[in-house]
């Protein structure tokens, strides 16, 4: 290979950033999506360039791997990304757990809101879903214990509901092309006047919506 080849070949391989597998056993390092993560300690290098993985591992793990042979740094690389890969996993699962107990509590905080029932039953049911599971499936029972079910995260929750409730009837409506009100007042429990708002749209994107808001 004439020296114009080689050096346009390594420009190519430069421009894409494409992560070579020799780099591994190399430096020690390893693709994670667009980034280079040093096996070693686990620092990314934000370039898949030769030069800067070189120099990760020249100036940080100099002696690593003095007195292993070629194979044995084979497998020491491999059983490093192992590892690494290993726990990727277990933090991705324990992020999709934590965010479906936020989303179960979503669902129980908007199911108390349409029965009328007292916030602080929540915690109730969570009470009556931790003692059943533990009997049927003790395995998940961490799982239903993850769900924050207290009366404050209740209250905030249908806040969040009523608050994007809100937002949606706005944006429907603005595509409305007819509509009708009924409007119903009533006093709760404290005496405050409570305005009761459906409206009955047809609008342009969907045929036939109908949305219930309360208000004061
Ligand atoms: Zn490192």
């Amino acid at each position: 290979m004439s020296y114009s080849n080689l050096s346009k070949k390594r420009k190519i391989v430069d421009e894409c950033r494409v992560f070579n597998k020799e780099w591994s056993e190399m430096y020690f390092f390893t693709d994670i999506g667009v980034k280079a993560v040093c096996l070693i300690c686990h620092e990314t290098v934000a370039v898949f360039k030769e030069y800067n993985l070189k120099r990760h591992f020249q100036t940080k793990h100099a002696s690593f791997g003095q007195n292993l042979s070629k194979q044995e740094l084979q497998k020491k690389a491999t059983d490093l990304e192992k590892s690494l890969k290993q726990q990727q996993t277990l933090f991705k699962k324990t992020l999709s757990s934590q965010s479906n107990a936020t989303k179960a509590s979503f669902i129980l905080a908007n199911k108390i809101a349409k029965q009328n029932k007292s916030f602080a039953e929540a915690e109730f049911i969570k009470d009556c879903m931790v003692d059943a599971v533990s009997v049927v499936c003790p395995e998940v029972k961490s799982k239903i214990e993850a769900i924050s079910l207290s009366r404050r995260t209740i209250v905030r929750r249908i806040d969040a509901i009523a608050v994007n409730i809100q937002e949606q009837l706005l944006t429907a409506s603005d595509s409305f092309q007819w509509f009708s009100i009924a409007l119903d007042e009533s006093t709760d429990i404290q005496d405050t006047a409570q305005l009761l708002i459906y409206i009955r749209g047809i609008g342009i994107h969907q045929r036939n919506t109908v949305y219930g808001n309360d208000g004061n």
